[in-house]
């Protein structure tokens, strides 16, 4: 089973859509393996948007992810890196779908509730920026014969 990153944004921790949020994710199947409230600094965000470094509005979008505290999730299932990714939307609140994360709380390109990783590799590098090998939990999920068929898992 793979396993991605989810950072829960400034912006929907000031809204108050954390359990909203996290709920989607949960009646979908994915399981929470590892969860933390942390304060990000400039430090690891000219990491995590280094592809972004010469674009305008670099230094505006590493402002608003040190505005508050974020919640990091590693979320774990079969496709788990694709499937978040899709839950989260396009890039442009305006332009995500409907039924998306994006599409049905923002606005914004810049206040889109969420990152997601977006491919397997990003995955993997961006759990280990932001969580310690004893902060991600190995444990049974329960019900995982519901969730999947035998052949699945
Ligand atoms: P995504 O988060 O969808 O993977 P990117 O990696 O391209 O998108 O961008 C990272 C984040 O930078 C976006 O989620 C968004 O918050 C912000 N961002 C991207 N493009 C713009 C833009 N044109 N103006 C303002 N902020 C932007």
């Amino acid at each position: 089973m793979e396993k991605t990153l989810v950072i829960i944004k400034p912006c929907a921790i000031q809204r108050s859509l954390i359990g909203k949020v996290i709920h989607r994710f949960e009646r979908k199947g994915l399981q929470i393996c590892g969860m933390k409230m942390m304060q990000l600094s400039d430090e690891i965000l000219m990491e995590h948007y280094a592809h972004l470094a010469q674009r305008s509005f670099f230094k505006r979008i590493k402002d608003s992810m040190m505005i508050t505290p974020v919640i990091v999730c590693c979320l774990k299932g079969i496709d788990a890196v694709n499937i978040v990714h899709a839950m989260a939307g396009k890039t442009n609140g305006r332009e995500a779908a409907q039924g998306t994360i994006r599409g049905d709380f923002s606005m914004s390109v810049q206040e889109n509730i969420v990152h997601t990783s977006d491919t397997v590799e990003n995955a993997e590098m961006e759990l280990k920026r932001f969580f310690s090998d004893d902060e991600i939990f190995e444990f049974d999920q329960f019900g995982l014969n519901f969730l999947y068929a035998s052949d699945e898992i």
